[in-house]
């Protein structure tokens, strides 16, 4: 593996009901993995290339209104949550086989289907729940009397720059959030963090769960939504090698498994946000852009051109600090980018793919 790789992906969600009976327009087009963009006020389309490019429905059964994209994509740029799974969450589970952090995490406005990429809703698994699966799947198919597997998984919340642990009771929270400290030899961590022992599906589900239910009641507490928050979800993997003959450890290789379901992108000034709404925006934004800048610098130290004395500026955020182990080194990187086809959301859309363009 290089020394970083992002993978980028772009997912396009389908109209919502409203969009709909309002007959929002369309001003999304995706052939191969061209995504192309038009600007409904002065007709100038842009185009932006990544790895994956996802359209939601076949074809886009609606009919488009006139005067915007009149192609509807064609069917084969249709992907369902096992076809994104397959392109991008396979390779994730491979690198962590290998023994390198992962960081899969989905970007974009609230609304853009960001969940719906890593949870899902009910039966209709995403990422999140059919990567669990996969490992287990894998430990049983590779199971043998000398690698001994452990998984372990945690969840956790940023909001407003405060770290909170998703698998404590709400009423445990810890007043100003908590800490993120650095080990020589754990390397960054977050002090007093649950790591739930997983060993089955079932099991790691049932935290799942649990770390979902407690975003939702933190959500209203704080009078807030989930969507203005990052949630992280990290599944630590562990095998440990041993001697065939001796029946003594050999060698052990860890690595996590980040999955990130970032806070909404949306700019401060369309949501109409004053006062701590602001500084929520504020902080959200902050840390979008640091780990924009974290994965760019990463590429630029790559291809060695990173300047003297420049430095990877993972402690802007807690986001890029809890993230730090993941990103770069021997590790890999895929993001998600979510947008919605209505033109009503063009400078978001747009905003979201230059993010992409950026990080890839
Ligand atoms: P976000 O997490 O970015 O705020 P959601 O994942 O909640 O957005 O998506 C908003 C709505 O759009 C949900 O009702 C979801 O079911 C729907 N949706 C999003 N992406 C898709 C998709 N690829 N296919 C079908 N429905 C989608």
């Amino acid at each position: 593996m290089g020394d970083c790789s992002v993978k980028v992906a772009v997912r396009v969600r389908p109209f919502n009901s409203r969009e709909k009976e309002e007959g929002a327009e369309l001003c999304v087009e995706m052939r191969g993995n061209t995504t192309k963009v038009r600007n409904k006020e002065n007709g100038t389309i842009k185009e932006f290339h990544y790895d994956y490019s996802y359209w939601s429905h076949d074809g886009f059964n609606e009919d488009p209104t006139t005067g915007i994209l009149t192609k509807a994509s064609p069917s084969s740029q249709y992907a369902d949550q096992q076809t994104v799974f397959n392109d991008i969450g396979v390779g994730v589970l491979d690198n962590a086989w290998q023994g390198y952090h992962c960081c899969l995490f989905a970007y974009g406005q609230t609304g853009s289907g960001k969940s719906y990429s890593m949870v899902g809703y009910g039966s209709n698994k995403g990422i999140i729940p059919i990567a669990c699966e996969e490992v287990f799947i894998r430990i049983s198919q590779r199971a043998s009397p000398f690698i001994e597997c452990k998984v372990s998984a945690s969840m956790l919340e940023i909001y407003n720059e405060q770290v909170q642990d998703l698998l404590q009771p709400p009423q445990n929270r810890v007043k100003g959030g908590l800490k993120i400290r650095e080990d020589p030899k754990k390397g960054v961590f977050v002090e007093g963090l649950i790591e739930q022992p997983c060993s089955s599906y079932e099991e790691i589900s049932a935290v799942l769960d649990r770390g979902n239910k407690s975003r939702t009641v933190a959500a209203t507490q704080m009078n807030a939504t989930s969507s203005r928050a990052h949630t992280v979800l990290t599944i630590s993997f562990t095998q440990i090698f041993y001697d065939e003959a001796t029946g003594k450890p050999l060698n052990r290789k860890q690595s996590n498994i980040n999955l990130v379901d970032l806070a909404g992108s949306e700019r401060a000034a369309k949501t109409g946000a004053t006062g701590d709404r602001l500084q929520e925006g504020s902080n959200i934004n902050k840390s979008l852009s640091s780990l924009g800048k974290v994965i760019t610098a990463l590429a630029k130290r790559s291809s060695g051109q990173l300047a003297k004395g420049e430095v990877i500026p993972y402690r802007e955020s807690k986001l890029t600090r809890i993230l730090q182990n993941a990103l770069g080194g021997n590790s890999m990187t895929t993001m998600i980018a979510a947008i919605s086809p209505a033109t009503f959301n063009y400078d978001e859309t747009i905003s979201t793919l230059r993010y992409a363009d950026a990080v890839k």
